[in-house]
């Protein structure tokens, strides 16, 4: 299933993350939460990449740069590639500030499969799949960007009624964390979902690990618990 423009892109998903473009470095803003479990997160590539040092990779909807920054600080040569072009101006700006390297592109993933087939060591796209007309497709395009051997990592909401009271409900009605229909519920997806795309795509799945908030603490955490928010890794057999 694609749109009518031809293309796996959601013009009002897109047109949402333009409106918020200016917060995306805001640690307390809409976009604290992805600030929040970056840590987590990169740690987690960099440990299953077997380090990022001069690793090719791949940021797709890098929106304004939190993973794809911290990944080339950690080495690797990053190329960030996102739909919204005024993410990608905060990004390039925010470039300024870091002092960091990332190539980014205003680009369909498909796309940018079809121009760099297999040349990403490793490619990462992160809370995107539940934003898209076709997550499947997204999923192979992230299967044709990689190099035989590497990695892929992709996280997203589980369809779970705990998902729609934390992610929806909690994050965007009670803590007004998030502004009001970033996450539309029936386009979360279940690991069964995404583990059969990668399976059609000829990826294999490595490891599936929970990203959960102890409200408590106010820490987040990867374990178990994959009920809420969830990262896998995957790999493109041979090398
Ligand atoms: N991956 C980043 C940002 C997630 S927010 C992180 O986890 O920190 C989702 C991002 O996907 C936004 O920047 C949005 O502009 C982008 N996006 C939405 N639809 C897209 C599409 N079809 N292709 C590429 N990026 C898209």
């Amino acid at each position: 299933m694609t749109t009518a423009s031809g293309t796996n892109v959601d013009a009002a998903e897109v047109a949402k993350f333009n409106a918020i473009a200016s917060r995306w470095w805001d640690r307390d803003g809409e976009f604290k939460p992805l600030h929040d479990i970056n840590p987590l997160r990169v740690d987690y590539i960099e440990a299953r990449s077997n380090g990022l040092h001069g690793k090719q990779v791949v940021d797709i909807g890098c929106g304004g740069g939190i993973l794809s920054e911290a990944m080339a600080a950690r080495g690797g040569q990053v190329t960030g590639i996102d739909m919204a072009e005024a993410a990608l101006q905060v990004a390039r700006l925010h470039l300024h500030a870091s002092g960091l390297q990332v190539n980014y592109q205003l680009m369909a993933a498909e796309q940018l499969a079809t121009q760099q087939p297999g040349q990403f060591d490793v490619v990462t796209c992160m809370e995107l799949l539940e934003h898209v007309p076709d997550p499947a497709a997204l999923v192979a395009a992230c299967a044709r960007l990689v190099k035989p051997g590497g990695q892929v990592f992709l996280s997203t909401l589980n369809r779970t009624a705990k998902a729609y009271l934390l992610a929806v409900i909690g994050a965007e009605y009670l803590l007004r964390m998030l502004p009001r229909g970033t996450h539309d519920y029936q386009k979360f997806i279940r690991p069964s979902e995404l583990g059969h795309w990668l399976r059609d795509s000829a990826l294999e799945l490595r490891d599936i690990r929970g990203i959960s908030y102890n409200p408590l603490s106010r820490r987040y955490a990867l374990g178990r618990d994959i009920d809420v928010n969830y990262l896998v890794h995957a790999t493109r057999p041979g090398a």
